[in-house]
């Protein structure tokens, strides 16, 4: 089984390059973003919960992400990997994750990032805000989800450094390009 974790700044292309990897390796690509959209789309209580958080831009409770986490888990028992896009955001998940991932028996195989300036980052959340009118691409809002990934998740680039996990990529050019990249670096780790 092989574990990556997509990591990078709102923006960065994660959600892109997730699926193109997750369909060229066969691996379950796992957007908690994408899961916790669908949620307040379908009014659920889950999704009534953390609609306001989302579209402030601030982040979910780690204890939801760890639960939503473990049922994603559970139902793709059989699959050949995982790509993790927008999982772990905080220190406290990732350690979660590690545990979950030790009672499966496959720990993080790899942590890629996609190295994108914030200049490009907050042109491209503002574009994104255009064509597929996200609720939490608003220019105060994309502030707050930047303070969040500075605050929260980029601490995590020393935990996966520490364990030698942490490689990064280019995040700026062609998707192709970027693709290309990204998969170089997995064929070498595998
Ligand atoms: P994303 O599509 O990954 O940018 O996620 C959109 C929003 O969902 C974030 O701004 C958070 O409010 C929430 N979210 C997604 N993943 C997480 C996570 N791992 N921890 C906390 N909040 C999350």
């Amino acid at each position: 089984m092989f574990n990556l974790i997509l990591f990078g700044p709102p923006g960065a292309g994660k959600g892109t390059q997730a699926i193109k990897i997750a369909e060229k390796n066969n691996w379950v690509h796992i957007s908690t973003g994408d899961i916790l959209r669908a949620e307040v789309s379908q009014g659920t209580p889950l999704g009534l919960k953390v609609k306001a958080v989302m579209e402030a831009g601030h982040l979910v409770s780690d204890e939801l992400l760890i639960e939503i986490m473990e049922s994603v888990f559970v139902k793709h028992a059989a699959a050949k990997g995982f790509v993790l896009d927008g999982f772990p955001r905080t220190l406290n998940q990732a350690q979660e994750l590690d545990k979950m991932l030790l009672k499966l028996g496959h720990p993080v195989s790899l942590v890629l990032s996609l190295e994108v300036n914030e200049e490009e980052l907050v042109n491209r959340l503002l574009k994104r805000a255009i064509e597929q009118g996200r609720k939490d691409d608003t220019e105060e809002v994309i502030k707050n989800r930047l303070v969040q990934y500075h605050h929260h998740t980029k601490p995590l680039i020393d935990y996966y450094k520490e364990k030698k996990l942490f490689k990064e990529v280019y995040g700026v050019g062609t998707m192709d390009d970027i693709f290309l990249s990204i998969s170089k670096v997995i064929e070498k780790t595998r």
